[in-house]
């Protein structure tokens, strides 16, 4: 017989051998246990007991080591990624000896399972008799979410340790448990060490004290600042493509992702708010049921509060618990008050400790696993039906094929298709061109079929719309017109195909050409680009790819002009912005470098024995910019939005290798402007933070011929009376201007800045009362437009400007927020993109009906000179989640070829 024994009193602890503290005798986190004392305490590896330190995170994967040394047959311990810091990301997976002993032949069979096409009757019955079902854990997501890794520690100490319960040898017999402990090591450990910095001699429980109050920019995103539960679909950090990895490995039948919310919150677990994303199927949402109902029942056995059904939705399928849900999963969120500490005061009048809030997660992930187990054959048999399921839809669908048409920059339709590719959708390229409904697509187009048993994901990241339930719309125009929050939790749209630029068409019939499919995997190169040496010169015509080679080979000094206008040469039209090199003046290998630097971006090289052109620009025109290596400074830190600088320093540094300064805004007044050329101001509510004297450098730097990008929000200080920037205002909802100069026309307490029109004063004649109308009397005297959830509109660019090169005509663009400024007159500067005419402004999601009016036409991106120099301003944030690659290429425009133009 084995030794048992029992935990859960702890009556001290050490803190990094500083601090002392005495623990009361507390609740037991799984009462009744008794455990396996072969299976090491967190307390005995790590030297705290389970809630009573916040691990960080080296700490997580020592106690997991220790874990899988002390029971190697029931665990498999696999490193899946390394964050940006270089920290790993580990999943533990808990089974039966059995199937950790031919894990690998475990999933294969649950890959088979995910793939029903070609799987006879009897071999899926027999597959949906013998899995296992696989309930997938996932914690700490956001950084400073604390409690779920201790909780996760627990969890895989309590499944290895248990001994004689009945639950636990069930979860192990008909289950397979994956426990990510901790899915963003580097917020953790940015949050632990403010933590710790700051804390107390013992633990202080005021909720606006520095142990709970931290510096920009937090521990709840990643190095690059991303929201990561954001990021599932988008795929641009290496945890989240790690993930992607995993949920295509597994297919989990159950996914959880455990977070923290505000520290006087109740514990909330699905099923989820409104909206629910219409391609979550009823037997989904009964999955949600099932497990709501028996965390339920726990929560009810040891007298905590819950709530379910309010505040987190299910509607953008980029979250953690989401993205498996268009796979089959049954995916849940669930949430903890934070104690973002040791200890909290909440309003209650209770002190929550950080143990209580492990404790609850434990509860309800353990309660999880249980619950899966217990329904084990119907949970793996619903995902089969949900795979099988979705090909009939595909196939029945008047939107059976998506076909993605590469346009002025094809690649931007490969980088969509190798996007769709790695997170597991089968997609086709072109080897021949083809005809559907009588248009004619190139070699190269991409084609996407719905009937697949991702399809549900295909049309979420496909379909042009997808649409949130009227009833739900009609009680958000209720409340705003109370002026309440609306209930919107997240973007109400997100369409690839929009943001990454490229055209979209659907057939209704399977389209029949000879294809290869695209690389599912992350680390597929893209094909080689062969072209001939040239005697004379090279032309790339431009979009993201050629910048992508641009910021890598201009470094490398090799010399490149952009034309600044279309022309045609050897029978062929280039774009506006065509960056022609020369063999004269470059280095002798530069066919070797361009053919590298080619097959690496994925750009397009035209070699040209002759520059003399038929038609347009000519290629030595005065109307050429000679583009160098631009040395650029980013404003970081506070007051600026941390996701924009982070979206935007990715966005230089990884997606485009544009190296950068970050300086803090604080320390701006330390720069050297003169040693760069481009200056960014990510969006951030700047006030007066960039002084007087800072403010003028900058105005002689611009004068000079210095580039300032200014994004979002940083845009709107920009037009500041004060700051003098931009010739411009921002627009209140009823198209006045907005400015706060004192006296400033439309300012508060200026001669009609409130009650516009004349007050009929002079009539003789005594007018007759009106009727006293309420509604009219209620609305405030100045308000800005109504504030965005998030949704996606229509650019009108003028391609006759160098910061369109790379686009045609018309581009989309995220838009968030309540910023809306009044166009540049022609004397200041030109509006090179400008929101579309009303009957095609909205192009997916929702804009409240108001807002739509003032938006029409106005400025979308500004082009201001100012002296030698000049100021691109955007009204949005270009960089937006990464995942903008259209908009992005011209964030790089201004940053690439602002200095030369
Ligand atoms: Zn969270």
């Amino acid at each position: 017989m084995r030794t048992v024994k029992c935990v859960g009193v702890v009556m001290c602890v050490c803190v990094v051998g500083v601090l002392l503290r005495a623990q009361p005798q507390v609740e037991p986190i799984w009462p009744g246990a008794k455990y396996d004392l072969a299976i090491p305490t967190i307390q005995e590896v790590l030297g705290h007991d389970t809630g009573m330190e916040i691990t960080p995170p080296d700490q997580v994967g020592d106690y997991l080591q220790a874990l899988a040394k002390a029971a190697p047959t029931r665990t498999r311990l696999v490193e899946y990624a390394r964050s940006w810091e270089n920290r790993p990301l580990w999943l533990m997976v808990i089974g039966s000896p059995e199937r950790i002993a031919k894990l690998d032949e475990v999933k294969r069979d649950l890959q088979r399972l995910a793939d029903p096409r070609g799987l006879s009757q009897g071999d899926a019955d027999r597959l949906v008799k013998e899995l296992p079902v696989v309930t997938w854990l996932i914690h700490g997501v956001h950084g400073n979410e604390i409690s779920s890794s201790d909780a996760a520690l627990f969890e895989a100490y309590h499944l290895l340790a248990s001994q004689g319960d009945a639950d636990i040898d069930l979860v192990l017999r008909d289950s397979l448990v994956l426990i990510d402990p901790m899915q963003n090591p580097d917020g953790r450990a940015r949050f632990v060490f403010q933590n710790l910095q700051t804390r107390a001699a013992s633990p202080d429980p005021t909720p606006y004290n520095a142990e709970h109050d931290e510096p920009w920019p937090g521990g709840r995103a990643n190095h690059y600042l991303f929201d990561m539960n954001r990021d599932w679909f988008a795929q641009t950090q290496p945890e989240t493509r790690g993930r992607i990895t995993i949920g295509r490995e597994y297919f989990p039948h159950v996914t959880v992702d455990l977070h923290e919310q505000s520290g006087d919150a109740n514990y909330y677990f699905a099923p989820p708010a409104d909206p629910v994303n219409p391609h979550i199927t009823a037997s989904q949402r009964q999955g949600w049921e099932l497990f709501g109902r028996a965390n339920g029942a726990r929560f009810d056995q040891r007298g905590w509060a819950y709530f379910v059904r309010e505040v987190f939705d299910a509607f953008y399928p980029g979250y953690g618990d989401s993205w498996p849900m268009f796979n089959g999963s049954i995916g849940m969120t669930y949430e903890q008050a934070s104690a973002r500490a040791l200890s909290f005061a909440r309003q209650d009048d209770t002190v929550m400790t950080y143990r209580d809030g492990v404790m609850r997660h434990a509860n309800a992930a353990i309660t999880t696993a249980i619950t899966a187990a217990r329904n084990r054959e119907q949970l793996v048999r619903e995902l089969l039906d949900y795979r099988r399921s979705a090909i009939a839809e595909g196939e029945k669908s008047t939107s059976r094929e998506y076909i993605l048409v590469p346009g002025q920059d094809p690649s931007r339709a490969e980088a969509l298709a190798r996007n769709l590719a790695t997170q597991g959708i089968e997609v086709r390229r072109a080897e021949e061109t083809f005809t559907v409904a009588r248009r004619e697509f190139p070699v190269g187009t991409y084609i996407v079929s719905q009937a697949q048993p991702a399809g549900r994901l295909v049309r979420n990241l496909l379909d042009p719309q997808t649409a949130q339930p009227a009833d739900f719309i009609k009680r958000q125009e209720e409340r705003r017109a109370k002026r309440l929050n609306d209930q919107i939790y997240d973007v109400t749209a997100w369409n690839l195909p929009m943001l990454f630029d490229v055209d979209l068409v659907t057939s209704g019939s399977a389209v029949n050409v000879r294809s290869t499919n695209v690389p599912m995997n992350y680390q597929a190169p893209l094909p080689m680009r062969t072209f001939a040496a040239s005697k004379v010169a090279y032309l790339m015509p431009w979009g993201s790819a050629a910048a992508a080679l641009a910021a890598e080979a201009l470094p490398q000094g090799i010399r490149m002009h952009s034309v600044g206008g279309t022309f045609t040469l050897n029978g062929r039209e280039f774009p506006l912005g065509t960056a022609v090199i020369r063999v004269a003046g470059n280095p002798a290998d530069l066919h070797a470098r361009l053919s590298a630097l080619a097959s690496k971006h994925g750009a397009e090289i035209v070699p040209t024995d002759t520059t003399y052109i038929t038609a347009g620009t000519s290629l030595g025109s005065n109307d050429t910019a000679y583009l160098k290596a631009p040395r650029v400074l980013l404003v970081w830190d506070a007051p600026t939005s941390s996701l924009s600088a982070g979206w935007t320093r990715y966005t230089l540094e990884r997606r485009y290798g544009q190296p950068v300064t970050i300086v803090r805004a604080a320390s701006l007044a330390r720069a050297n402007f003169a040693n760069f050329d481009v200056l960014v101001l990510p969006s951030g509510s700047y006030g007066t933070t960039i002084n007087e004297a800072v403010l003028n450098r900058i105005k002689d730097w611009l004068r000079g011929g210095g580039t300032l990008i200014t994004l979002a929000e940083a845009t709107r200080w920009a037009t500041g009376s004060g700051v003098g920037l931009l010739s411009t205002t921002g627009l209140l909802k009823d198209g006045r201007p907005d400015t706060d100069a004192p006296g400033a026309p439309g300012a508060a307490g200026a001669p009609g800045a409130s009650g516009a029109g004349a007050s009929g004063s002079g009539n003789a004649t005594p007018a007759k009362p009106a009727e006293f109308d309420y509604d009219k009397a209620i609305q405030p005297d100045r308000e800005r437009p109504a504030s965005q959830p998030g949704a996606i509109l229509r650019v009108r660019l003028e391609t006759d400007h160098w910061l369109s090169a790379g686009h045609d005509g018309e581009l989309f663009s995220m838009i968030e927020g309540n910023r809306v400024f009044a166009p540049l007159k022609l004397d200041n500067g030109r509006n090179v993109g400008r929101w579309f005419t009303k009957d095609r402004l909205i192009a997916s999601g929702l804009i409240w009906p108001e807002a739509q009016d003032i938006l029409v036409q106005k400025p979308y991106l500004m082009h201001q000179p100012l002296g030698q120099g000049h100021i691109i301003a955007f009204a949005e944030d270009a960089n937006y989640r990464a995942y903008s690659e259209g908009t992005m290429l011209l964030f790089m425009n201004a940053v690439l070829l602002g200095p030369g133009y």
